[in-house]
């Protein structure tokens, strides 16, 4: 079958042609009919953050497609569904935070694309336990992004508990960011998009942003604090500027809610002791979701009540598709059709 195929952290990705894997106990073979690129794709093929993974390896956590078949045990899964292979590949099932909903929290989880092979290639197994249905009525295309972007961006709406008229600032729309909105547009927000891409800002307005602020122009924070700051700012930038610039233009109570990772080499953003404090403010990390939060995704997609904005490309384009997300160049969001 064809891979895409990290072989060193230096290097582009190859193309090879590598055995179809054998779905072991509690596994599936799914064959991969869709899988986007996500800029922790780029993070993992540069070896860019602590926790590194181990060459060879093939990225892909957007992967979706349909079981082939079933490793011994599998019960929850029939040849034939449609499943999403998302980042969260394996939790051990019974710690602390698999039995308390935070199964993302778990220690011992293992990621797809990262810990073990991805989405970027024909076929994939996966623990049948963590992959999840995907309903009928959405496509392999549309269901791709939403198994990362659109379920990280999803959890980072929710654990902001944002309430009906709240301002939500989103700083950067891309892959993320444009599912974002839409989320925070769902749970009543009043929507500020900030972006340094006129493109992207269009994007926004015709998403549903209820302002727009170009950052390349103005002062982000400043034409926040014009509007009255913002309840919540939600950071998908990887740049740690950004996360201060956030940071500085929420109100009093407002929540800093950190989802985007820089490369660990750009160092750690500078989190103001005072204005912490006096202005009550709620620093949150939040990382991908459950596979409840996948599925409440799938369900929402599947209401009519997101659009996805993607563009196809083929595996081959691999290496032309990360250079076109480094450059901030890609729409949206860029899937591989496999
Ligand atoms: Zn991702
Ligand atoms: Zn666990």
């Amino acid at each position: 079958m064809k891979a895409a195929v990290v072989t060193s952290f230096t290097e582009p990705l190859e193309i090879q042609d590598v055995p179809v894997p054998t779905p072991g106990p509690g596994q599936v073979l799914v064959r991969i009919e869709a899988s986007g690129l996500c800029h922790t794709d780029i993070h993992a093929a540069h070896g860019d953050w602590p926790v590194k993974p181990t060459p060879p390896f093939v990225p892909g956590h957007e992967g979706v497609g349909i079981v082939e078949a079933l490793g011994e045990g599998v019960t929850n899964r029939a040849v034939g569904d449609r499943v999403a292979l998302p980042w969260l590949g394996h939790a051990c099932g019974h710690c602390h935070y698999c039995v308390s909903g935070w199964e993302t929290l778990c220690e011992e989880q293992l990621n797809t694309g990262y810990s073990i092979d991805g989405g970027f290639a024909e076929y994939a197994v996966a623990d049948a336990a963590y992959a999840v249905a995907v309903p009928d009525g959405i496509t392999p295309q549309d269901a791709a992004p939403l198994t990362c972007a659109g379920v990280t961006t999803y959890k980072a709406i929710k654990v902001a508990h944002i309430q009906p008229t709240e301002r939500v600032a989103i700083f950067g729309i891309g892959g993320l960011g444009h599912l974002a909105l839409q989320y925070a547009r769902i749970v009543g927000g009043t929507v500020i998009a900030v972006d340094v891409e006129q493109s992207k800002l269009d994007l926004a307005r015709e998403l549903g942003a209820d302002y727009v602020v170009n950052a390349a122009e103005t002062d982000p924070v400043a034409a926040i604090e014009e509007l009255g700051g913002a309840d919540v700012a939600v950071v998908l930038a990887v740049i740690p500027r950004v996360f201060e610039q956030a940071f500085e233009s929420l109100r009093r109570g407002g929540r800093l809610v950190c989802v985007g990772l820089p490369p660990e080499s750009d160092g750690p953003m500078a989190l103001p002791i005072f204005p912490t404090v006096l202005k009550g403010i709620s620093v949150i990390g939040s990382i991908v979701g459950t596979r409840q939060d996948l599925a409440e995704v799938f369900d929402l997609h599947a209401l009519g009540r997101t659009r996805v904005i993607a563009e196809s490309r083929r595996l081959d384009e691999v290496n032309e598709c990360v250079a076109e997300v480094l450059a901030g160049r890609a729409p949206a969001r860029l899937v591989f059709e496999l």
